[in-house]
């Protein structure tokens, strides 16, 4: 497994592998080739069907030079070797001079082909939650002990810089109002929900109107391309910030422990992003709303300070209920459904580890099971649901 830097990542919304892996590739490109008078950008697969809504174009010509880009959208072509595949070719006076044939593979992060230098290194020994759990039961140590030992130096500041970015993120959509860019008039509504306070209002419905202010708070803060941090995508990234503040705030946690369930997540998605996949182009939105509920269940376990085994039944639970989740967003915009499903998945989090608590002693189902699960069923499902917007809403939508 690699860093949990490269799965927690500041960037601008509204979608880690339609514009912040794109970006990144554009960038390493003209890195190792230079300046070129010309770039063709072609885009395929998911990046073609859903890349206007997502904004690719736009940031590859503002990466690349908008006078000098042309960015084609092929929808046709099948064979590929990752659904969210892109060409980058430079020209110098009329000659090629490179051609990158790039895979954005979700949160963020890209492969090029023929160029393994430019994938991060692996600095985690161990594969599964097996291997890890009896790692650190050996050891006597919790999953944010895991994660110290092996990010090494400097883990904890960066830890510390996300958290203060997730809150920024929040804020920000908290204050912010009006309709969100796209075209199809959707309105922010964090701040309504938040303000909406009525008298008596009972503990448990305030508990939903403030964890859900907070997920839309993020998720409209990305539709809006604002900045926000991948966890695991932009799309979902609504749900740990809304769980983690919504407990730091009631119980009043130091920012320590929120550090420490931070990093328990971490190692949850990880080990998500390495077994199966957090792309929702290649298995769906149970890879990433269902990806970022498992890790914030995670979280809120160590929170709670649960056992290395209540942990994984926590994560494991909200894996095992997003099974199936199909990627429909509404003319390619990261907004219907997402940033209401961020919500809902905030919720389920916390509704989740108190089950774990209850039950974990007569579990059957593993966490890596599950995990392998979610990946097969995410290579079944119709291409239609893995965020072309051909399918589902998308598709009704008028
Ligand atoms: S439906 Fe889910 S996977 Fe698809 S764009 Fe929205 S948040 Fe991402």
């Amino acid at each position: 497994m690699k860093s949990i830097r490269e799965l927690y990542k500041i960037g601008r919304g509204p979608s880690s592998s339609h514009t912040m892996g794109p970006e990144k590739a554009c960038r390493l490109f003209v890195k190792e080739n230079g300046e070129c008078d010309e770039y063709k950008v072609t885009l395929f697969g998911s990046l073609a069907a859903t890349g206007k809504g997502h904004l690719t174009d736009k940031v590859v010509k503002e990466t690349l030079g908008e006078e000098k880009t042309e960015v084609i959208f092929d929808g046709k072509k099948t064979k590929l070797p990752h659904p969210n595949t892109m060409y980058i070719e430079g020209l110098k006076k009329g000659v090629s001079v490179a051609k990158w044939e790039v895979t954005s593979v979700g949160g963020g992060a890209i492969k090029v082909k023929g160029k393994a230098e430019i994938a991060s290194p692996e600095v985690y020994p161990h594969g599964s939650y097996e291997e890890i759990k009896e790692f650190c039961l050996l050891n006597h140590i919790k999953l944010w002990q895991y994660a110290e030992i092996f990010e090494g130096e400097g883990f904890w500041d960066y830890l510390s810089e996300i958290w203060q970015t997730m809150n920024e993120c929040v804020d920000r959509g908290l204050k912010a109002s009006g309709v969100l860019p796209g075209g199809i008039n959707t309105q922010r509504k964090a701040k309504t929900l938040y303000d909406q306070y009525v008298l008596n209002e009972k503990p448990e419905t305030r508990e939903n109107r403030i964890v859900c202010s907070y997920a839309y708070a993020a998720a409209e803060e990305n539709a809006g391309g604002g900045k926000v941090v991948t966890a695991p995508t932009c799309g979902s990234c609504g749900v740990i910030p809304a769980v983690f503040r919504y407990l730091q705030e009631k119980n009043e946690v130091p920012e320590k422990e929120i550090l420490k369930a931070l990093a328990t997540a971490g190692v949850i998605g990880n080990l998500i992003k390495t077994n199966a996949s957090i792309s929702g182009a290649e298995c769906g939105c149970q890879a990433e709303v269902g990806v970022a509920c498992s890790m914030a269940s995670a979280g809120v376990a160590q929170l709670y300070n649960m056992t290395v085994d209540q942990i994984e039944y926590a994560s494991e639970i909200a894996i095992e209920h997003h099974l199936g989740l199909t990627c429909d967003p509404i003319c390619g915009l990261v907004q219907i459904p997402c940033i209401e499903r961020n919500a809902v998945a905030a919720l389920r989090a916390l509704n989740e580890v108190t089950l774990a608590g209850f039950l974990s002693d007569s579990r059957k189902i593993s966490l890596d099971m599950a995990i392998k699960t979610m990946y097969d069923t995410g290579r079944d499902i119709s291409g239609k649901y893995r965020e072309t917007s051909k399918g589902g809403l998308a598709k009704l939508y008028n």
